[in-house]
């Protein structure tokens, strides 16, 4: 009587989860995101990986690769033909088809090098190889289509792009999204279609579009419906691809994708059986994909916005004193190492944590939304910095692709407000922690029998986290790490929140700071990770766990003054954040601008040769007496200057 009761009580406070949500919360599964929520983490060992892509050709790229504009171009789209016919555009596919099936390191690896070559060309490079044509064929593609596709898309006769997006379906993917009909042709079941698609990436250069829409059968001629998708090639009857955007500039191919024609069944990736269950497999692969493509680009843009204006910063003087000496500089490239640590950390964890095969859709959302932010603030910093120099285009100016090409990755597969303010915390919840949702489940199965087992088991969690919360062995100086303390507590305030039920999709000023505290726990454990592989600064990692521990302490604060009566029962998870120490900021700045394996690891995977990131390099080894070092540092600082027009 009583657990029926508690049934009806829960029942009325879960949200209202459309099938697409549900879809959503079964993709992927989970990894750290479930142990932090558990209160207990384990990094994982590093993952062993060997290159597969010659280096020899990878290489080639950097040595040739002119600068050009990718697109719109006066080269016949060179750059993009390169790519697919070096099989760039292959990463994802198995050898038997002819591709080069890489790691998720390696792959990032590239990715970023890449993107720090130039960032239109990583976006040419990074679309093929994440969610799109080749990766939805690899999974859910019938034999035949797998044989008739893959190795064209391996060799790169067929160049893929994926259109969902339409003027009235944006962040809500699939509502109003483009409909599809299944109609009789002479006795045959065919999809009629309109298609309105825009902002898809690589449309005005591709040959080979996957396109999602919303089938209908009114005259239950297949008896199926749903979100679909399916393959059309770019001479498909009817397909219009005449118009592109121009996305701040940044100079790779967006367009749309339009037209009203005839599609096979056949086409539907999959064949017949997967119509209507396009919206499961797109979600299942972006479950991971976010978590690679936009964190290396995001990566890259750091790791040389750090390594150029560290460098900068030694050379530039201003007031007969170079700007490394002022502390106000000093701050802001404290930060800019802060955030792209960070990044790289993240980076290195997630690609290790994918390489074992795990699929975590938080996690992925985590870093797609976290690293994206902190690129930007990487660059706002740098850009600061450089000056003039960056507000003028020209040889010198190391920052400007960076800073148009950065709100596409805050903008795309999920635009950061939404994914900080819903989707981390208010979907993760359910995703991640062990028990809400099989709860869920059994009270949307009305399953009352396994309902009261999980009721039971939320509860003893619940209880033994809120108990080790008080733990006075927490307060004595041998125990745990303030990093493992703070995991319990913020698992254990997340039992408090999920109480709120349903109405944390309202609450999303509440779920983007659980979001955001969530998402600082897992950057920390990654700074962790990341100093057991590398050792580069015992100091530096100690100040940006703390510091990100610092930041939320303030937040969880935040949190429980914002909570109803249940706060009283979490005063003690309230402390007191530690002042900055402006005496610490300055050796901070000393580590980073001294240690010479901080500056390996910034070094990694970025193009610094044949531009001025090089020219940074070079003067570093120069004895600053001497004419070459005058000549440089002139160089370096030097802004171009264009004839006047007439
Ligand atoms: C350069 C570029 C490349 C792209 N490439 C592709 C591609 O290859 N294929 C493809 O299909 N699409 C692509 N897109 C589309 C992209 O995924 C969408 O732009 C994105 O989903 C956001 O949609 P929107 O721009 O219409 O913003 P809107 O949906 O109008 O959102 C506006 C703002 O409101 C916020 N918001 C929306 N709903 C909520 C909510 N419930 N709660 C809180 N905040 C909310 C969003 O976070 C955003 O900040 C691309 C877009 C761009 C700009």
């Amino acid at each position: 009587m009583i657990s029926r009761q508690i049934f009806n009580f829960v029942k009325s406070k879960i949200p209202k989860l459309s099938s697409t949500e549900l879809i959503a919360l079964k993709s992927g599964n989970t990894s750290l995101d479930r142990q932090i929520l558990q209160g207990k983490v384990s990094l994982p060992k590093q993952f062993k990986f060997e290159n597969k892509f010659p280096a020899n050709k990878f290489n080639e790229l950097f040595k040739t690769f002119d600068g050009s504009k990718i697109y719109p171009n006066d080269n016949n789209n060179y750059w993009v033909d390169y790519l697919a016919k070096n099989k760039y555009f292959s990463f994802l596919i198995n050898e038997d088809y002819g591709g080069i099936k890489l790691s998720v390191n390696e792959l990032s690896n590239m990715l970023t090098k890449i993107a720090s070559l130039d960032p239109a060309l990583g976006v040419v490079a990074m679309v093929p190889n994440s969610l799109g044509p080749g990766e939805l064929l690899t999974h859910y593609g019938t034999e035949e289509q797998k044989n008739k596709y893959l190795p064209g898309l391996a060799d790169g006769t067929y160049v893929p792009c994926f259109g969902l997006t339409g003027p009235n379906n944006g962040s809500d993917a699939t509502g109003n999204i483009d409909e599809g009909e299944i109609v009789l042709i002479n006795n045959k079941p065919m999809i009629k279609v309109t298609l309105n698609k825009r902002y898809i990436t690589l449309a005005p250069v591709a040959n080979l579009m996957g396109i999602a829409f919303n089938l209908k059968d009114p005259n239950n001629i297949l008896n199926k419906e749903g979100i679909t998708v399916a393959l059309v090639e770019r001479s498909h009857d009817g397909l219009i691809q005449d118009t592109h955007h121009n996305p701040l500039n940044a100079g790779f191919p967006n367009g749309t994708i339009k037209g009203s024609f005839l599609i096979d069944p056949s086409q539907v990736i999959g064949g017949e059986k997967n119509i209507g269950h396009g919206w499961k497999m797109l979600m299942e692969c972006l479950s991971a994909g976010r978590g690679i493509s936009l964190p290396a680009t995001a990566n890259a843009s750091s790791k040389c916005a750090a390594f150029g204006t560290l460098n900068y910063v030694k050379v530039r003087e201003q007031f007969k004193m170079p700007l490394a000496n002022m502390q106000a500089i000093q701050e802001k490239v404290n930060n800019i190492f802060f955030n792209t640590w960070i990044i790289q950390s993240s980076v290195a964890l997630t690609n290790t944590i994918l390489d074992n095969k795990n699929s975590p859709a938080v996690i992925s959302a985590i870093m797609k939304q976290q690293t994206t932010e902190r690129g930007r603030e990487v660059l706002k910093d740098a850009m600061d910095i450089y000056g003039g120099a960056a507000i003028c285009v020209g040889y010198n100016n190391f920052l400007e692709k960076f800073y148009r090409a950065a709100p596409i990755g805050i903008t795309v597969e999920g635009a950061n407000i939404l994914t900080r303010s819903l989707i981390i915390f208010g979907q993760g919840l359910n995703k991640s922690h062990p028990y809400i949702f099989p709860i869920l489940d059994s009270v949307l199965n009305n399953d009352n029998k396994s309902f009261n087992k999980e009721f039971s088991n939320i509860v003893r969690h619940s209880l033994n986290l809120y108990y080790q919360t008080f733990n006075l062995s927490n307060l004595l100086p041998f125990v745990p790490k303030l990093l493992e303390k703070q995991i319990i507590d913020f698992a254990a305030l997340t039992n408090f929140v999920a109480l709120k039920g349903g109405l944390l999709k309202r609450d999303q000023i509440l779920s983007g700071t659980m979001a955001d505290i969530f998402s600082n726990l897992y950057l920390a454990l990654s700074v962790e990770y990341y100093h057991k592989q590398n050792g580069a600064s015992k100091k530096l990692t100690d100040y940006i766990i703390e510091r990100l521990l610092n930041n939320n302490q303030v937040l969880i604060n935040e949190v429980i003054d914002n909570l109803g009566p249940e706060k009283y029962l979490l005063c003690h998870l309230k402390n007191k954040t530690v002042s900055r120490s402006y005496y610490n900021e300055t050796q901070i700045f000393k580590e980073i601008l001294n240690n010479s394996n901080i500056h390996d690891e910034i070094k990694k995977n970025i193009h610094i040769d044949n531009n001025i990131l090089g020219d940074m390099e070079r003067i570093n080894k120069l004895d600053k007496s001497t004419p070459e070092y005058i000549e440089l540092k002139n160089k370096i600082i030097n802004v171009d200057e264009y004839n006047n027009a007439n």
